[in-house]
Protein backbone atom coordinates (compact mmCIF):
# COMPACT_ATOMS: atom_id res chain seq x y z
CA UNK A 1 0.00 0.00 0.00
CA UNK A 2 0.75 3.84 -0.75
CA UNK A 3 -0.33 6.76 0.99
CA UNK A 4 -1.96 9.03 -1.53
CA UNK A 5 -3.36 11.97 0.65
CA UNK A 6 -4.42 13.45 4.03
CA UNK A 7 -8.31 14.76 3.96
CA UNK A 8 -9.65 17.56 5.71
CA UNK A 9 -12.38 15.22 6.99
CA UNK A 10 -14.03 11.81 6.96
CA UNK A 11 -16.41 13.11 4.14
CA UNK A 12 -13.65 14.48 1.96
CA UNK A 13 -12.06 11.34 2.44
CA UNK A 14 -14.99 8.73 1.13
CA UNK A 15 -15.74 11.47 -1.37
CA UNK A 16 -12.18 10.81 -3.11
CA UNK A 17 -12.35 6.89 -2.44
CA UNK A 18 -15.36 6.68 -3.98
CA UNK A 19 -13.86 8.97 -6.90
CA UNK A 20 -10.63 6.49 -7.35
CA UNK A 21 -13.54 4.07 -7.18
CA UNK A 22 -15.66 4.84 -9.76
CA UNK A 23 -12.67 5.36 -12.20
CA UNK A 24 -11.16 1.52 -11.53
CA UNK A 25 -8.47 2.45 -8.50
CA UNK A 26 -8.80 0.72 -5.08
CA UNK A 27 -8.27 2.05 -1.90
CA UNK A 28 -8.88 2.40 1.68
CA UNK A 29 -9.11 4.89 4.46
CA UNK A 30 -7.07 5.22 7.74
CA UNK A 31 -7.16 6.69 10.89
CA UNK A 32 -10.93 7.18 10.33
CA UNK A 33 -11.56 4.66 12.89
CA UNK A 34 -9.32 6.28 15.78
CA UNK A 35 -11.65 9.60 15.92
CA UNK A 36 -14.60 7.67 16.56
CA UNK A 37 -12.95 5.37 18.88
CA UNK A 38 -11.98 7.78 21.43
CA UNK A 39 -15.37 9.60 21.41
CA UNK A 40 -13.82 13.02 20.45
CA UNK A 41 -12.00 14.58 17.69
CA UNK A 42 -8.36 15.28 17.72
CA UNK A 43 -7.03 17.77 15.80
CA UNK A 44 -3.96 16.58 14.34
CA UNK A 45 -5.47 13.01 13.06
CA UNK A 46 -7.41 13.37 9.73
CA UNK A 47 -8.16 10.26 7.57
CA UNK A 48 -5.77 9.32 4.87
CA UNK A 49 -6.44 7.23 1.36
CA UNK A 50 -3.87 4.55 1.26
CA UNK A 51 -3.99 2.73 -2.71
CA UNK A 52 -3.98 -0.91 -2.21
CA UNK A 53 -1.75 -0.81 -5.37
CA UNK A 54 1.52 1.07 -5.49
CA UNK A 55 1.24 1.19 -9.08
CA UNK A 56 -1.82 2.98 -9.25
CA UNK A 57 -0.07 6.27 -7.56
CA UNK A 58 0.51 7.84 -10.90
CA UNK A 59 -2.91 7.97 -12.06
CA UNK A 60 -4.36 8.44 -8.50
CA UNK A 61 -2.72 11.69 -8.19
CA UNK A 62 -4.25 12.85 -11.53
CA UNK A 63 -6.99 11.73 -10.36
CA UNK A 64 -7.25 13.67 -7.26
CA UNK A 65 -5.68 16.67 -8.40
CA UNK A 66 -9.33 16.65 -10.92
CA UNK A 67 -11.03 15.79 -7.81
CA UNK A 68 -9.95 18.66 -5.45
CA UNK A 69 -10.18 20.80 -8.53
CA UNK A 70 -13.83 20.25 -8.51
CA UNK A 71 -14.15 20.78 -5.53
CA UNK A 72 -12.47 23.87 -5.00
CA UNK A 73 -14.60 25.17 -8.19
CA UNK A 74 -18.11 24.19 -6.24
CA UNK A 75 -17.14 26.41 -3.28
CA UNK A 76 -16.25 29.34 -5.98
CA UNK A 77 -19.72 29.18 -7.34
CA UNK A 78 -21.51 32.54 -8.65
CA UNK A 79 -24.02 34.18 -9.66
CA UNK A 80 -24.59 35.65 -13.29
CA UNK A 81 -25.08 39.39 -13.05
CA UNK A 82 -27.22 39.38 -15.81
CA UNK A 83 -29.72 36.28 -15.42
CA UNK A 84 -29.44 35.32 -12.02
CA UNK A 85 -28.21 32.14 -12.41
CA UNK A 86 -26.47 30.06 -10.32
CA UNK A 87 -23.04 29.15 -11.93
CA UNK A 88 -20.71 26.20 -10.90
CA UNK A 89 -16.96 27.62 -10.18
CA UNK A 90 -15.54 25.73 -13.15
CA UNK A 91 -16.96 27.95 -15.28
CA UNK A 92 -15.96 31.22 -16.71
CA UNK A 93 -19.14 32.08 -18.84
CA UNK A 94 -22.94 31.84 -17.84
CA UNK A 95 -23.56 28.65 -19.14
CA UNK A 96 -27.34 29.89 -19.76
CA UNK A 97 -26.51 33.79 -21.49
CA UNK A 98 -22.71 33.62 -21.61
CA UNK A 99 -22.42 36.67 -19.69
CA UNK A 100 -18.59 36.49 -18.46
CA UNK A 101 -18.18 35.50 -14.65
CA UNK A 102 -17.08 38.26 -12.30
CA UNK A 103 -13.62 36.26 -11.62
CA UNK A 104 -12.20 37.83 -14.96
CA UNK A 105 -12.24 41.26 -12.75
CA UNK A 106 -9.80 40.35 -10.34
CA UNK A 107 -7.13 38.92 -12.05
CA UNK A 108 -5.95 42.43 -13.27
ZN1 LIG B 1 -26.49 34.46 -17.26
Amino acid sequence: MIELFQAQDRIEAQMLKDYLQDRGIESVILNDHLSGALGELPANIFPTLWLLEDQDLSKARQLKEQFLNLHASKVAAWRCPACGEQIDGGYEICWNCSTPGPKDNNKE
